[in-house]
C-alpha cells in the first residue's frame, strides 16, 4: 500500500532535542569537544557598558565565525541565513531552535569595533594553541615557515601607477583600508624598498603580485609558522605579497611566538626566498639552525668562473682566483649589502685565463654578502640528515594551504587593510588548528553553562 506524509507543519508542541539529530562524529561535534571560550567574557567585559540592553552574545558571534570559516561561508549574510537553517551550526552556537540569530550587521559592526579593539581573535587563536600545546601536539624542535598568496578584495582594474600622486584627502578615499594604509607610511622612506608599481584604491595596503604564477593581481601574503611534531599553526601574519615583506614576518613571528607561548625551536625549515645572509644571520643569533637553501645568484651560466671558482681566505680576507692572484676589499659595504673583492688591472691584463673569467672587463670583481659567514653555516647544513628530514617536514605548511584553499574555499579575502587580512588569517588558522586538535586529542568537553 502506497504511504502517505502524515505530518502537521503547523505544530505548536514538539518533542524534540537537538543534541539528538547531531551526529556522534560530524566536525562541529568534535569541534565542541576540545574549544573551550570560557574566557571570552571576562576578556571581553572592559569593552562593553554596564548599562543599557543587553548585547549579542560575543560568545555566540565567535561561535558563528568559527562554524563559517571551517564550512567555507564568509559571507556575514549567508552566514547568519545558513546558522538560521542548519540544526549543526545551531547546536555548535548554542542556539535553542526558537532562538533568534543575530542580524549580519551586528556582526559586522563588532567584528570591525570591540573585536579588533580587544584583539580577541588572536586570543581565540593563542587559545586554541595553549590547548594544542597542552594535548602534546606542539614538539618546539622544529618549525617551518611559509607564505601563500591570497587575492585581496580589490579590482585588477582599478589600480593607479605607484608613481603617481594620490590625493589622499579626498573623502572618496577616506576608507577604512586608506587610513591603515598611511597609518603604516614610513617618515623616512626605505632605500631597500621599491616604488610600488601599481597601488589599489580600495585596499592600498595590498601588494600588485603576480607570484605562484598567478594571473597579476592585488594580494596579501598568509605567513603561517607551524610546528613540524603535528602540523599545528604556531602563528599567522599578513604582509603585503611580497617576498621582503614575508621574510620580515619571520622575525615578527618567531619573537612572538616565544613571548606567547615560550617556544624557541631549534630549527627553521623554510624554501630558498628565506635563504638570505641577514636573514639566516638573524637565525644563527638567536641560536635557530638555519635548515633552508641558500639564496644564490653567483652561478654564472655563460662558461665563465663562477664566485665558487674563487677561494675565499678568511684569516687574511682575501680571494683567490683560479691563477692564484689575489682579490682585495676596500671594506666598503654596499646598498646591497655586498662587499666587493678587486683582482688587478696588471694580473687580469696578462692573465692566459681572461677570456674565461672577465673577458669584457679589464680585472675581475667578486662580491660576498657581509653575512656570507651565516651562507656557509647553512650551505653546511645542506647535506646533512636533519636538513633532509626539515625539507620533508616543510611540506606540512604547504599541504595547510592547499586544504584552506580547496577544502575550506579560502582563496580570497573579505576584508580589508592589514587588520581585515589579519583576522581573517587567525580564524583559519584557528579552525585549521582545531580541526587537527579533534582529530588527533580527545578532551572532554567542557560544561555547558546553565543560564541564569
Ligand atoms: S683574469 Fe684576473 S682574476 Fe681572473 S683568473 Fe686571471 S688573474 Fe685571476
Amino acid at each position: 500500500m502506497m504511504g502517505r506524509l502524515a505530518s502537521d507543519q503547523g505544530k505548536f508542541f514538539y518533542d524534540f532535542s537537538l543534541e539528538d539529530h547531531v551526529p556522534g562524529d560530524h566536525l562541529l561535534r568534535r569541534i565542541a569537544g576540545v574549544l573551550d571560550l570560557g574566557w571570552l567574557h571576562a576578556e571581553l567585559s572592559p569593552f562593553y557598558s554596564h548599562t543599557g540592553r543587553p548585547s549579542v552574545d560575543p560568545e555566540l558571534m565567535i561561535r558563528m565565525l568559527l562554524v563559517g570559516y571551517c564550512f567555507g561561508i564568509r559571507s556575514e549574510r549567508r552566514l547568519c541565513d545558513e546558522v538560521h537553517l542548519n540544526l549543526a551550526y545551531r547546536w555548535f552556537c548554542r542556539l535553542g531552535l526558537e532562538d533568534r540569530v543575530p542580524d549580519h550587521s551586528t556582526f559586522s559592526l563588532n567584528r570591525h569595533g570591540r573585536f579588533r579593539e580587544a584583539r580577541v581573535l588572536r586570543s581565540v587563536f593563542e587559545e586554541v594553541v595553549r590547548r594544542c600545546m597542552g594535548a602534546g601536539l606542539v614538539g618546539g624542535e622544529g618549525f617551518a615557515i611559509d607564505a601563500s598568496v591570497m587575492e585581496a578584495d580589490a579590482s585588477r582594474y582599478k589600480g593607479v601607477p605607484g608613481t603617481d600622486e594620490i590625493d589622499w584627502s579626498e573623502p572618496r578615499y577616506d576608507t577604512r583600508a586608506a587610513r591603515e594604509y598611511l597609518d603604516a607610511l614610513d617618515p623616512e622612506p626605505n632605500p631597500a624598498r621599491k616604488t610600488p608599481k601599481v597601488i589599489s584604491i580600495s585596499d592600498p595596503c595590498s601588494a600588485w603580485t603576480a607570484k605562484a604564477n598567478k594571473r597579476v593581481q592585488f594580494g596579501y601574503g598568509l605567513n603561517y609558522l607551524i610546528d613540524n611534531k603535528h602540523a599545528v599553526i604556531v602563528d599567522a601574519e599578513a604582509t603585503p605579497a611580497r617576498t621582503y615583506d614575508e621574510v620580515v614576518a619571520t622575525k615578527t613571528m618567531i619573537d612572538r611566538t616565544n613571548k606567547r607561548f615560550g617556544l624557541k625551536p631549534r630549527r627553521l625549515a623554510a624554501d630558498t626566498a628565506y635563504g638570505t645572509g641577514k636573514s639566516l644571520a638573524w637565525l644563527m643569533e638567536q641560536g635557530i639552525e638555519p635548515h633552508i637553501p641558500v639564496w644564490d645568484r653567483s652561478k654564472r651560466k655563460d662558461g665563465t668562473f663562477s664566485r665558487a671558482d674563487f677561494t675565499y681566505y678568511p684569516e687574511r680576507d682575501v680571494y683567490l682566483c683560479p691563477n692564484g692572484k689575489t682579490l682585495k676589499t676596500t671594506g666598503k659595504v654596499l646598498s646591497d649589502n655586498t662587499l666587493r673583492y678587486l683582482a688587478s688591472t696588471h694580473d687580469c691584463g696578462v692573465c692566459p685565463m681572461k677570456a674565461r673569467c672577465c673577458p669584457n672587463m679589464s680585472f675581475r670583481r667578486i662580491p660576498r654578502d657581509v653575512n656570507e659567514y651565516a651562507r656557509d653555516y647553512a650551505r653546511s647544513l645542506a647535506a646533512t640528515e636533519p636538513f633532509e628530514t626539515s625539507r620533508r617536514e616543510r611540506k606540512k605548511v604547504e599541504m595547510l594551504f592547499a586544504h584552506l584553499k580547496r577544502h575550506m574555499g579560502f582563496e580570497r579575502l573579505r576584508l580589508r587593510g592589514f587588520s581585515g587580512a589579519n583576522d581573517e588569517f587567525l580564524l583559519a588558522a584557528t579552525v585549521q588548528n582545531l580541526r587537527r586538535l579533534a582529530k588527533l586529542a580527545a578532551i572532554p568537553p567542557p560544561p555547558i553553562p546553565k543560564a541564569v
